[in-house]
């Protein structure tokens, strides 16, 4: 393990803001964690993955431990499928990358998501279609209060869109230590969502594999999402909102272009870039943050912006929004 005092973590925040953390650890092994807990009782923790999914705001008093436990293991395999179990400090993309290169599939949609492996199920990360969930077994965690090691399958995660219990009611109470996979072998590839279909038209692959998908999905995201290295930003800054057909029915009657996707027979969902993009905040600049130009989701740092000036864009946005349409926005960034 190793420390770091009074340490800038503007290289640990893919928004780039230059806060400080008075206590930083790195640990990649489970033991240096449980010691870690056991030198600092009481003391509240903040696990930091790649900080890919967090706005700082201010200085940051928790003691900051940084997952790089590393490590990927089949340990079932049939004809089939494999499990395989993944270090939670592993490299989300990566480990993509390593099980197409495998030829297992399931997860391949999710390519060029940022982050942690340990941090995906979190927020059960998602993107074109497929969610971690789909592909998720179990997960170990350590207890930050007392350090006993718990094991979460899937019923106990909770998973939600954008959600886990561990965005809920244990919300900074463990720290996620290894992931568990389930993984096919002759995956059926998911290329229902739009954007996979009409670019793999575009290329004339009829019948795509488990890497052309995983190309197609790289290619889309370069084109539409800034790259963190050159533009800080956190993705997608709210989630997309949920709302019952009463309430699109009424905001009809003003936008009737309004786009929505049924989730059951009584909500659909309303991409929130839509909704922000009416309120003219597209492009939106102010100093050194605003709203990316080709996404209206993202909300961005072009150089030594602030978090708290990002945070109170974003709740400009979030009242603009709420006035017009009466929904109330909810970041899926974790916003310290
Ligand atoms: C350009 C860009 C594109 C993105 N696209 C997507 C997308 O398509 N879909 C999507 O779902 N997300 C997307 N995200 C969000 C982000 O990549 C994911 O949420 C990712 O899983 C965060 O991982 P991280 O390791 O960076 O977590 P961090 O930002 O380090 O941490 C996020 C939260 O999880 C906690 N945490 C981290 N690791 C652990 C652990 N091991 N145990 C317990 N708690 C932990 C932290 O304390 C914090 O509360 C995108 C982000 C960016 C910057």
């Amino acid at each position: 393990m190793e420390r770091f005092s009074n340490i800038s973590l503007k290289p640990y925040n893919t928004f780039s803001i230059d806060t400080i953390a008075r206590e930083m650890y790195s640990f990649s092994e489970e033991k240096d964690l449980i010691e870690l807990l056991e030198m600092h009782p009481k003391q509240p923790v903040l696990i930091l993955g790649g900080g890919s999914n967090l706005l700082f705001t201010k200085p940051v008093d928790q003691l900051v431990l940084k997952n790089e436990i590393k490590g990927t293991q089949v340990i079932e395999e049939d004809e089939e499928s494999v499990i395989v179990k993944v270090g939670a400090g592993e490299n989300w993309h990566q480990f993509v990358s390593w099980a197409v290169e495998q030829g297992f599939g399931g997860i391949e949609n999710m390519a060029l998501i940022p982050g942690t492996v340990g941090a995906a199920p979190m927020q059960n990360i998602g993107a074109y279609g497929v969610e971690l969930k789909d592909t998720f077994v179990e997960l170990e965690a350590i207890q930050l209060d007392n350090q006993h090691v718990h094991r979460f399958d899937h019923k106990k995660c909770h998973f939600g869109y954008r959600y886990s219990i561990f965005k809920g009611p244990l919300k900074g109470e463990y720290c996620i230590t290894r992931v568990v996979f389930k993984l096919k072998k002759n995956n059926k590839l998911n290329t229902s969502y739009g954007a996979i279909l009409t670019e793999l038209q575009k290329r004339d692959l009829v019948h795509p594999t488990i890497r052309d998908i995983y190309e197609t999905v790289i290619d889309i995201r370069k084109s539409k999402l800034p790259d963190p290295q050159k533009i800080g930003n956190g993705g997608s800054f709210f989630k997309n909102p949920i709302v019952d057909i009463a309430t699109l029915t009424k905001i009809k009657q003003d936008y009737p272009k309004i786009p929505h996707y049924p989730m059951d027979l009584d909500r659909v969902k309303i991409p929130a870039g839509w909704l922000i993009e009416q309120k003219g905040w597209k492009g939106y600049r102010r100093d050194d943050i605003g709203v990316y130009p080709q996404h209206a989701l993202v909300l961005v740092n072009w150089g030594n912006g602030s978090g708290a000036a990002i945070w109170k864009l974003a709740q400009e946005i979030q009242s603009s929004v709420a006035d017009t349409f009466g929904i109330e926005l909810e970041p899926e960034v974790n916003i310290l």
